[in-house]
């Protein structure tokens, strides 16, 4: 099938309040201007200078999402343009990005991620540790950062019952947090679900997908 019915087909299946993230990473530009050319304006890349070198390249009304785990040290390359960053997971991280936001003059909206997965390689905060650092003074200091949600990937395997459990930490994680607002702070979505498994994190309360292989076919690393 074609990039664009394979996106089609997706869009379908997605109830309104769900926006879609078109995961690009290793996939050449026609590919994603196929994508663009279907209507597509959301892209998500997991490697700072891929999504670049394609914002470069590409029309200027996309939005750039960063869904990879982001080195402080390679902030300053996407902060004129990315427009949310899903794997926020420190302070650190958290006042580099306001740091190089502030350069450019702007508000950068990021997402907390939150570990589910039981695999020790998923990166993360637990929502306790989350609950800390959002209730933190160095947090409330960040004016050029504004967090708008909380991410999370499950466990890589096919126990559906495993998978679905671990959404629904995501989902109790985000009702625990939403408690708390401030300037820089106000919880909207819930960025879980790809190719294999969006159907069970929209039952669980996802409000974004991330979808890479469903609508560009498998990757070649
Ligand atoms: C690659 C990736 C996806 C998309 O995975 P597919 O299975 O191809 O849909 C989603 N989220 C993150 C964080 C990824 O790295």
């Amino acid at each position: 099938m074609s990039i664009q019915k394979n996106l089609n087909k997706i869009k379908s299946q997605l109830p309104e309040h769900v926006t879609l993230v078109a995961v690009s990473k290793t996939k050449p530009v026609s590919d994603l201007m196929e994508a663009y050319d279907a209507g597509q304006r959301i892209f998500g890349e997991n490697k700072i200078q891929e999504m670049a070198n394609k914002y470069e390249q590409m029309p200027k009304d996309i939005e750039w999402h960063m869904i990879g785990h982001v080195q402080s040290n390679k902030v300053k390359y996407m902060a004129s343009f990315v427009s949310l960053i899903h794997g926020a997971d420190s302070i650190k991280l958290l006042k580099e990005i306001n740091k190089q936001a502030k350069k450019h003059d702007r508000i950068i909206n990021c997402l907390l991620q939150i570990k589910i997965a039981s695999e020790d390689s998923k990166f993360g905060l637990s929502t306790e540790v989350a609950s800390t650092l959002i209730n933190s003074e160095p947090f409330s200091a960040l004016k050029n950062i504004k967090v708008i949600g909380l991410m999370g990937m499950a466990t890589f395997t096919n126990d559906k019952n495993q998978v679905k459990q671990e959404f629904d930490i995501l989902k109790s994680s985000f009702n625990e947090l939403k408690a708390f607002e401030s300037s820089n702070l106000k919880l909207e979505t819930i960025s879980m679900g790809m190719s294999g498994d969006f159907e069970l994190a929209i039952n669980s309360g996802s409000t974004m997908v991330r979808v890479g292989s469903s609508i560009f076919g498998l990757r070649n690393y």
